[in-house]
């Protein structure tokens, strides 16, 4: 038997540390992560097309994501 194993969907990865900035939600001022956010299509769990791709950073405390300045 043969199963299709294909997937699509928004995949996100951290890709190191940020700045130190104060977080609007939370109001800490910490080292934020930074955060690569992209558009994919799998297909037996192997990534074939990706796009969007866009950097953000995300709060190490509460998790509030903002758009990379
Ligand atoms: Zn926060």
């Amino acid at each position: 038997m043969f199963f299709l194993i294909f997937g699509a969907g928004k995949h996100e990865k951290e890709v190191g540390f940020g700045e130190y900035r104060t977080c609007l939600r939370c109001n800490n001022h910490t080292q934020w992560i930074k955060i690569e956010k992209c558009n994919r299509v799998s297909l037996f769990f192997v990534p074939v097309l990706s796009w969007g791709k866009v950097q953000t950073q995300r709060c190490g405390i509460c998790g509030h994501s903002a758009l990379t300045p």
